[in-house]
């Protein structure tokens, strides 16, 4: 395996994250590292300029079974299974701890390797991180099973609460350390162990995790790091040591890993793509809805599976709200993540580059109007960068209307009455998230009723918190992330009769 030469890193790096980058990176099994059996390696790249920043282990279907046979063992007989609530709270209060005290290197490693500004990567995603950890740590000594009061006589029925097993989590590129506290909390709360796949683009965060959780003093075992590919994960799926997967990724891999997971009777939980409507109403704050919906589809450069993707404006508001809109996203700064004063950064990929701009090209080729972006953008830095766009059209039939374009286009259209609006925002595949802006009681709730969606945001947007459920109906998954919902999905019930 090579390295890279820490000289060859960007400036903006902190001593901690430089070393760290710097270093040669393993798979994390069974609390050792350890190169891939067969020894393949692959690269992780600075989406801001295409430059390579590490070499990664590739994990095969042979470090898959070593992975899972370390989490078994953890599991069963190991010192994890025995472990007290007590015990697996302390620990995560550690891990969240020991990442709060390196919010700063694991926001630049992250930002570094996937490209977005490294204040959000800190705000969103380490900041976010420690305190899914946080509230996850406070459940262990919560879990509690019932005594229930049955029918027949002179019995005892209880019920236990009992972790799931091994897992697998499998995530993706777009909030990489975010997505693996998403998976972690709810898993090591319930007293699973795991082994977590991190995305080919982004594997870095999740190797750090793994460290600390070791420093920590995590059982070796309790959470394996398996850095690889799209083969890697479904190798995971597939092991049948595995009880049950977690997905977070696209709803073509998702119907898949879904379709596995009803084959073998494991458990799952998908949380997949969006093509979320926001709803601008005739009362809105119209300033506060430009700003809101500006956020819904920009952040991350449009790299959310909850990103508000379809816009519909009152007929008479349109041309003010969309001119509005045009301006602000003219005015976006774009750059490296690691560049002070940069809004947006690159997307992730020359993969996910091509793909925005063919969505971009058929939009152009299906009569939409392009207002502002529409093409790719820092040309000269060797980066993935595409200006953000708005469309208008009418329609609701084009691809960039109904597909997930994963990038920063956002599509907007008019529309004249609430009953009209919400009809049209239900239509489609997916109900991931919807949102409404007005000033009206009545027609909010009215609406959030009435949109499909697992979440629904009034006069914001994105609002995230451990204790929320997360999740979609339709195609946008099966399952809910966070709270007690999260907890349950990591949980089997038994229940044990005794007659007195
Ligand atoms: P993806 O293929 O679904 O990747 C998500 C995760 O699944 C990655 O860790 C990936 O590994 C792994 N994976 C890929 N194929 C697998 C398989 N057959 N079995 C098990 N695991 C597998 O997503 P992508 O290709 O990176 O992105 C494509 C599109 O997916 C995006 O444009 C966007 O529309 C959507 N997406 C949605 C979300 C979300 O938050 N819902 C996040 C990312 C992408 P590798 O990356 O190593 O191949
Ligand atoms: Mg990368």
């Amino acid at each position: 395996m090579t390295t890279i030469s820490a000289d060859s890193l960007p400036d903006a790096l902190g001593a901690p994250a430089r070393d760290f980058i710097s270093r040669s990176h393993r798979l994390l099994i069974g609390g050792e590292q350890l190169e891939a059996a067969d020894g393949r390696t692959f690269s992780t790249l600075d989406p801001a300029s295409g430059r390579e920043i590490a070499e990664v282990a590739l994990g095969g279907a042979e470090d898959v079974a070593r992975a899972v046979a370390a989490a078994r063992d953890a599991f069963a007989s190991g010192p994890w299974g025995s472990m007290p609530a007590s015990g697996r709270e302390r620990l995560m209060h550690g891990l969240a701890d020991a990442l709060e005290a390196r919010a700063e290197e694991f926001a630049q490693i992250e930002s570094l390797d996937n490209g977005k500004p490294v204040g959000l990567a800190q705000y969103v995603d380490v900041n976010g991180a420690v305190g899914h950890l946080r509230y996850f740590a406070g459940w262990p000594t919560k879990i509690e099973g019932g005594v229930l009061p049955v029918s027949a006589p002179n019995m005892h029925v209880y019920t236990r609460r009992e972790p799931v097993g091994v897992c697998g989590q499998i995530i993706p590129w777009n909030f990489p350390l975010l997505m693996a506290a998403w998976k972690l909390g709810p898993a090591l709360a319930a007293g699973c162990t795991v082994v977590l796949k991190p995305a080919e683009q982004t594997p870095l965060s999740a190797l750090r995790l793994g460290e600390l959780a070791l420093e920590v003093g995590f059982p070796p075992g309790v959470l394996n790091v398996l850095t690889g590919d799209g083969e890697t994960g479904a190798a995971l799926v597939d092991h049948p040591d595995v009880d049950k997967i977690a997905f977070t990724g696209s709803t073509a891999v998702g119907r898949e890993i879904g379709a596995k997971a009803g084959r073998a009777l494991k458990r799952v939980t998908l949380e997949l793509g969006g093509k979320s409507p926001n709803v601008i109403l005739p009362d809105a704050d119209i300033e506060a809805a430009v700003k809101g919906s500006f956020q819904a589809i920009y952040f991350n450069s449009g790299q959310a599976c909850n990103a508000g993707s379809r816009l519909f404006v009152p007929a008479d508001r349109y041309d003010e709200v969309l001119s509005a809109l045009a301006e602000a996203a003219a005015a976006a700064q774009l750059g490296a993540g690691l560049d002070a004063g940069t809004q947006l950064g690159p997307l992730v990929s020359a993969e996910q580059q091509e793909r925005v701009l063919g969505y971009i090209a058929s939009g152009v080729e299906e009569g939409a109007e392009v207002l502002t972006g529409g093409e790719a953008a820092l040309t000269d830095s060797g980066g993935y960068f595409v200006a953000p766009t708005l469309f208008s059209t009418t329609s609701d039939e084009l691809r960039i209307s109904r597909e997930e374009i994963f990038g920063p286009v956002l599509v907007a259209s008019p529309y004249d009455t609430l009953e009209e609006v919400a009809e049209r925002a239900n239509a489609g595949e997916y109900g991931l998230a919807a949102g409404v802006w007005t000033r009206d009681v009545g027609n909010a709730h009215k609406l959030a009723a009435m949109l499909r969606a697992g979440m629904v945001y009034i006069n914001t947007w994105g609002a995230v918190d451990p204790s929320a459920p997360f999740g979609g109906f339709k195609a946008s998954g099966i399952g809910r992330e966070h709270g007690h919902d999260g907890l349950d999905a990591y949980l089997e019930s038994k229940t044990v009769w005794t007659a007195l």
